[in-house]
């Protein structure tokens, strides 16, 4: 999947929790109480979400050191490249080495949605008190995470079931990186952040 797609469409999921989620009243307290949702949002916090959102949709692709991702995030990854290359080399002696150094390798662990929803609860938690620009930051860099995780799901599979299984799964619709079809999801995403983008605007105006 390329970098594009993963943008239009991390924007375009957190431009619809904008526009949208005020609208559903009846969201549980318990809920609201643990993620941060932009359902009363400032125009800077739901700016800040959908921007946060565009980031965290290329942040599992940093598993890759040439990816977007990846070369702005060498220097705090470069340890998780090198115990990655070590494990692989060790893993020609010892097999289970090699299951674990795969399982750092691209689609493996930074493609598991257990794996960032755990990292995203303990986040959570630490800063649950935290300031709200932090938790608005976090939430947005959730959703984009998953809705990256979400397209990867039809462009060859995510291990769905990591760290339990590395196996990949993937639903019977399928499209290649950088298909036609992927061009027209392109398309379809900037359709529906612009048409949210506008309802934001509108919506903030009219306050
Ligand atoms: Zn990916």
């Amino acid at each position: 999947m390329m970098a594009l797609t993963h943008r239009t469409g991390s924007i375009a999921v957190a431009a619809a929790m904008v526009a949208l989620l005020p609208d559903l009243q009846k969201i549980p307290e318990y809920v609201t109480d643990f993620i941060w949702l932009p359902q009363a949002a400032s125009l800077p916090l739901a700016a800040c979400f959908i921007i946060s959102s565009c980031y965290g949709g290329l942040l599992p692709d940093a598993d890759i050191p040439h990816s977007t991702a990846g070369k702005h995030l060498r220097i705090l990854l470069w340890p998780l490249y090198l115990i990655k290359k070590v494990l692989l080399i060790l893993g020609h002696i010892i097999k289970p080495l090699k299951k674990a150094g795969t399982a750092l390798g691209h689609r493996g662990l930074f493609h598991s949605p257990l794996f960032h929803t755990l990292l995203f609860v303990i986040l959570s938690a630490l800063f649950h008190d935290s300031f709200e620009w932090l938790r608005c930051i976090l939430a947005g860099a959730y959703i984009g995470v998953m809705s990256h995780l979400f397209l990867d799901l039809f462009s060859g599979g995510i291990p769905l079931l990591a760290p339990f299984s590395m196996k990949r799964q993937r639903p019977a619709i399928s499209f290649k990186t950088g298909s036609f079809l992927e061009v027209i999801f392109n398309l379809v995403f900037i359709f529906i952040s612009v048409c949210m983008l506008y309802l934001i605007v509108l919506k903030k105006s009219m306050l």
